[in-house]
């Protein structure tokens, strides 16, 4: 017979193992399933710790310092199981410490790195976390393509720079201004015409403006150049759409209109018109006016632009074209943008404007000083201007250097610049003469330092090159 102590050992036992069990298997499922659905329901929202890890990932690419000459970046190659250091033009090697001094210095292109050290201070502010569910929808719920948040806070920034009326005006956003200058164009062809649309833009211009126009070869629009030929015309007959850039690529020049009467439209590009680059003299208030984040806080990959526009008809056309083209810009793109902006508009774009205008009148001072030197190559003259967002009249700090050869053999100036290890673009490339050359002053610290450095030693190989 068993012995009553044993019965009430066992019984004990299974009592033990019993609430063991129970406490274990709701330890187990809290953690694993019943808990995440909870925190799932209650928040709907991922668990933070994926957002740790995001971030974790995130911020070990951006910890490889690349010796202050690159980058690394997570959708980069990898090289040991790390993103890989991705240098600057005159820099190589895994981490990018070997200066290679025969490389060419790069003042090529239109790629705005000046503003990259800005976004490095403020890398916490502006980073995003874009979790896996994050609008995968075609619209947003109210239908449209278009974030109301990123639209009023681009309003907002307007108002707060002051260089642009945007009451009473439809707005758009599209991939780059790049697409929006063909979305304008195809809408104000054929506008109230039934003949083709000539589009012209003042030379120097930028050359996107006629390849565009050219490559979609649309029976609506031909481009036709120079608009003075067009001045005193008076028997066009198409519409005539005309491109003004102020400040102007490549010269820096704030260009007004040429061409004015009820057959011409006009689409003003205003990539640079923000304080890094001029002053600003008062509010852009036109039919339709095309902006940029590429030049605004530099951040050219991302592809957003957006643009202003009075009329509704114009504005319908625009929108349809970009509807058919791409259905509206990346809810991503959008997300990236309204978060670049948040940090800007927090102190009214004081500090972002003070950074890029500082760096480029650094960059325009050493540029000056040492061409002043040359007898052989000079600079664009831009008037200075009375801006209101700084409240003083400034020096304009144009985004390129519109380079002139000055000696009546150098009909080439950017050969004669390639040949001192300088790449920029030769004036013929804005439908210039090509005794000018633009030199990009927006790339990164060390393409200027690079820059400045070339240029140096081809004034002092100057016959007669001035002495300090
Ligand atoms: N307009 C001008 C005058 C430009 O210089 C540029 C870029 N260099 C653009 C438009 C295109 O800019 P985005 O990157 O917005 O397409």
């Amino acid at each position: 017979m068993a012995r009553p102590e044993g019965s009430i050992f066992k019984l004990c036992f299974l009592c033990s193992l019993i609430a063991n069990l129970f406490f274990g298997v709701n330890l187990y499922l809290g953690r694993r399933g019943v808990g995440v659905e909870v925190e799932q329901r209650r928040g709907e929202r991922p668990r933070p710790e994926l957002e740790r890890r995001a971030a974790a990932e995130a911020e070990s690419a951006a910890a490889r310092e690349c010796s202050g000459h690159g980058r690394a970046f997570l959708d980069g190659a990898v090289a040991d199981g790390r993103p890989a250091c991705e240098c600057n033009t005159c820099y190589g090697g895994p981490d990018c410490s070997l200066f290679l001094p025969s490389c060419s210095a790069n003042a090529d292109g239109g790629d705005p790195l000046f503003l990259e050290p800005f976004w490095k201070q403020h890398a916490e502010s502006s980073a995003v976390v874009v979790a896996g569910w994050h609008r995968m929808s075609y619209s947003f719920s109210d239908q449209t393509t278009l974030s109301q948040e990123l639209e009023s806070l681009l309003r907002k920034l307007h108002s707060q720079v002051g260089n642009a009326i945007t009451d009473d005006k439809y707005i758009l956003f599209g991939a780059g201004s790049t697409q929006l200058l063909n979305a304008a164009v195809h809408a104000l062809s054929h506008l109230n015409s039934s003949f083709p649309a000539s589009a012209v833009a003042s030379i120097p211009y930028y050359a996107l403006y006629q390849m565009q126009t050219e490559f979609f070869d649309s029976a609506d629009c031909s481009f036709q150049g120079d608009p003075a030929r067009w001045k005193n015309a008076t028997n066009t007959t198409g519409d005539i759409i005309e491109f003004v850039t102020a400040p102007n690529n490549p010269n820096g020049q704030l260009n007004e209109a040429i061409l004015h009467g009820p057959n011409v439209k006009t689409i003003h590009d205003r990539a640079y018109y923000w304080p890094h680059f001029t002053g600003i003299p008062s509010p852009a208030d036109e039919d339709l006016t095309i902006f940029t984040i590429s030049k605004l806080t530099g951040h050219a990959g991302s592809r957003f632009g957006w643009a202003f526009i009075r009329n509704e008809e114009v504005y319908q056309r625009m929108n349809m074209y970009l509807q058919l083209n791409m259905m509206g810009v990346s809810r991503d793109t959008q997300l990236r943008a309204m978060k670049l902006l948040k940090v800007i508009i927090e102190d009214g774009g004081r500090e972002i404007f003070e950074f890029g205008y500082k760096t480029m009148t650094k960059r325009w001072d050493r540029l000056r000083k040492t061409l002043s030197m040359s007898n052989r190559f000079s600079l664009q003259k831009v008037p200075p201007e009375n801006c209101t967002y700084f409240q003083k009249v400034r020096e304009p700090t144009p985004a390129y250097a519109w380079v002139k050869c000055e000696r009546e053999e150098d009909k080439n100036c950017i050969e004669i610049l390639n040949a001192a290890k300088i790449l920029g673009r030769g004036g013929s490339i804005f439908h210039d003469d090509d005794r000018y050359a633009r030199l990009s002053l927006i790339r990164s610290d060390d393409d200027f330092d690079m820059l400045i450095s070339r240029l140096e030693s081809l004034v002092s190989k100057e016959d007669g090159a001035k002495i300090m």
